[in-house]
């Protein structure tokens, strides 16, 4: 587990002339669960992705627990997201999905490997998709691999990125308690974007409200919704 504290995360495009991330302070305490919710465009997709090492800031930095890992590279940070399209390999089985990112960020051995795998699949139930390829599965089974793969690495911080919008509701309200259910096990300090109030509020222990790439307000749900 660890901290994320951003300080004036700063993302322009096109030589300045679109600010996607405004000057962001944020900090996000051990083992908090908080959503970022804001209408399209507004700068969440890229804040995350900056956090996750997949977009370097224009400015201002993250640091994850004491350490500064602006300039350090995704693939070694203790961080794992779970995205809206699953990225998952298409070539790959649902094993090997799920063994790939463990590989990078772990010296365990093969069959440790192998064994967390199976472990971590029985916990979500995907145990019988293990020689599944993606394109066999159902949306909500790829969802359920891609939070797999992000869990199986046992990450400091999880982050989501719109994971549940491609899912039907009846789905999207069972998704939502499970990844509930885990970040309670896990403990694992979580950052959830999602244009969805009503998702942002139940879910987070915290809601952090974005607007035009700034943080326009944060706190428990009932303070935000009780303050417009
Ligand atoms: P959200 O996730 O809230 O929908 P994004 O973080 O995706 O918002 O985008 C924030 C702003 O940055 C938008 O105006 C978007 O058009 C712009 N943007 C995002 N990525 C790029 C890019 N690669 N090049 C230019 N503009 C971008
Ligand atoms: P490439 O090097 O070809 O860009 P990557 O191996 O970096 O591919 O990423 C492959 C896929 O996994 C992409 O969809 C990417 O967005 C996703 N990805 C990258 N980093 C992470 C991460 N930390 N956790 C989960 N998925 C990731």
């Amino acid at each position: 587990m660890a901290t994320v504290t951003l300080r004036d995360l700063r993302k322009e495009y096109s030589n300045g002339q679109i600010v996607a991330v405004d000057d962001v302070d944020l900090s996000v305490e051990d083992g908090e669960f908080v959503t970022v919710v804001g209408p399209s465009g507004c700068g969440k997709s890229t804040t995350l992705r900056m956090i996750a090492g997949l977009e370097r800031p224009t400015d201002g930095g993250v640091h994850i627990g004491d350490d500064d890992v602006t300039d350090v590279h995704a693939r070694k940070r203790d961080v794992a997201m779970v995205f809206q399209n699953y990225a998952l390999y298409p070539h790959k089985t649902v094993e090997q999905n799920m063994a790939f990112g463990l590989r990078m960020s772990t010296d365990l051995s093969k069959d440790e490997r192998r064994e967390k795998v199976r472990d971590t699949a029985a916990m979500m139930g995907i145990e019988d998709l293990l020689d599944q390829k993606p394109d066999e599965l159902s949306g909500g089974q790829k969802q359920r691999v891609a939070l797999g793969r992000a869990i199986v690495r046992d990450p400091d911080v999880f982050l989501f990125d719109e994971p549940l919008s491609n899912l039907d509701a009846k789905l999207r309200t069972t998704m939502r308690t499970e990844i509930q259910r885990l970040q309670n096990e896990l403990g694992t300090t979580s950052i959830y974007v999602t244009h969805d109030q009503e998702e942002a509020m139940t879910m987070g222990d915290r809601i952090v409200i974005l607007d035009g790439g700034e943080l326009q307000q944060t706190g428990v749900p009932k303070e935000v919704y009780n303050d417009p």
